[in-house]
């Protein structure tokens, strides 16, 4: 079965200007990921802020165009189609955000936020367009007669549901949530993260979750993409991921999330230095300077991203295979 998403080789690069004469640098947001999301799977990319995640979200939806690569949707490549082309696959792919504050326009009513996507890609009247506004309401916990306010009344818990509504509206196959609930209480990060797993059943869902944090992944995930500046590390089904992690960036990450019970509790991994700067990223492995098991040839050459085991990939000299 052809996956809902697929993506290739993909690079995207930015220009920096760096030192005293403003020479052109670049930075190398993403640079060179591949992975596929079949229809109705969750999908997440996890790693520190500024590893790309955010990046390849707006790749994979074509806000941004990739310098490199290609990404498939439905099986049509969409890498450099234009933005005529696009908008019949805008409708198909929808983001949410992290903060629904800054996302939504306080000056909007909530039933034109949840409508705006359908007054842009719909001929629905606005009577129609009302009515489906308030059943969105309802569908993600909220309820019709909030319709009439104004997002700035509603508790971050309640906007993200107003942003989920909005995404929902106009029934795409694919949503792209970036850290939908990083801003939230701990308790209001688990109610959302419930409304978007049956939303999901109830509407045959494919996402790509985007977040900074593991622990929150967990439960909603089939499986799971480890980035560190720019770079997949790791890809598996959920279960392994957590299990059995490999590559020594996942395990350091891992070894932070805590454990429900406290006997269990593994030994904490600290990761040695900062984060190097994607503009001048290390040789070879780019987690070199920071990984505890480094050996000469990771100084050297960069690991090759490949499958270890059936639908785990690493990219790791540790797991090279003896010539
Ligand atoms: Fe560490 Fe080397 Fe593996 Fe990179 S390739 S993660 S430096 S062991
Ligand atoms: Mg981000």
């Amino acid at each position: 079965e052809t996956p809902l998403i697929e993506v290739k080789s993909l690079k995207k690069f930015f220009s920096v200007k760096k030192g005293f004469f403003g020479t052109t640098r670049y930075l190398h947001a993403v640079d060179g990921i591949s992975f596929a999301i079949r229809k109705g799977e969750t999908f997440s990319l996890v790693g520190e802020s500024g590893c790309g995640k955010s990046t390849t979200g707006r790749l994979v939806t074509r806000l941004l165009e990739p310098n490199d690569g290609t990404v498939w949707f439905k099986g049509q490549n969409i890498s450099h189609i234009s933005d005529n082309q696009m908008r019949p696959i805008r409708k198909d792919m929808q983001m949410v955000f992290q903060d629904p504050y800054a996302s939504l326009n306080p000056r909007m009513k909530v039933k034109d936020l949840v409508a705006e996507p359908l007054l842009i890609h719909t001929k629905l009247s606005s009577k129609e367009r009302d009515k489906l506004a308030c059943e969105l309401l309802e569908t993600v916990g909220l309820n019709s007669i909030h319709a009439e306010r104004y997002a700035f009344e509603f508790s971050g818990g309640q906007r993200q549901r107003i942003g989920i509504a909005r995404a929902l509206s106009v029934r795409p196959s694919l949503i792209v949530a970036d850290e939908p609930v990083s801003a939230l209480d701990v308790s209001i990060q688990s109610q959302v993260l419930n409304l978007l797993q049956d939303l999901q059943e109830e509407y045959g869902l494919t996402y790509l979750f985007i977040s900074h944090d593991l622990s929150v992944v967990e439960h909603i995930s089939d499986r799971i993409g480890v980035m560190y500046l720019g770079s997949l590390v790791e890809t598996a089904d959920k279960d392994t991921l957590y299990d059995r992690p490999m590559h020594p960036y996942t395990q350091a990450l891992l070894s932070s999330v805590p454990v429900p019970d406290p006997t269990l509790k593994k030994e904490r991994i600290i990761l040695k230095g900062d984060l190097p700067s994607p503009v001048d990223p290390p040789s070879g492995c780019r987690f070199h300077t920071r990984c505890p098991s480094c050996m000469e040839i990771c100084k050297q050459h960069v690991p090759i991203f490949r499958e270890v085991e059936p639908g785990h990939e690493v990219a790791c000299h540790l797991f090279d295979e003896e010539c």
